[in-house]
């Protein structure tokens, strides 16, 4: 067999030959490169388009009473 130089991966950036310090991609501005644009995505926040769900109904829920009197076990003498 020969061995000749190992066939890495193609950089997923540009498609070069990937170097193995900077795999998958061919150097370390691809890869510098498609991580701020893994970044930048992921800094895309969906913004609302405004809709606020304000609707006052006067619908508390339940279990949302004071609580029960009489019972007061932080006074102590
Ligand atoms: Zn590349």
């Amino acid at each position: 067999m020969s061995a000749t130089t190992v066939p890495l991966r193609k950089c997923p950036n540009c498609g070069k030959p990937a170097v193995l310090a900077h795999r998958p991609f061919c150097s370390k501005r691809c890869a510098d490169l498609d991580f701020g644009r893994w970044l930048g995505g992921a800094y895309i926040i969906p913004a609302k388009p405004g809709e606020d769900d304000d609707d006052e109904d006067g619908d508390e829920g339940a279990g949302g009473g004071p609580p029960a009197p009489g019972a007061s076990p932080d006074e102590d003498e």
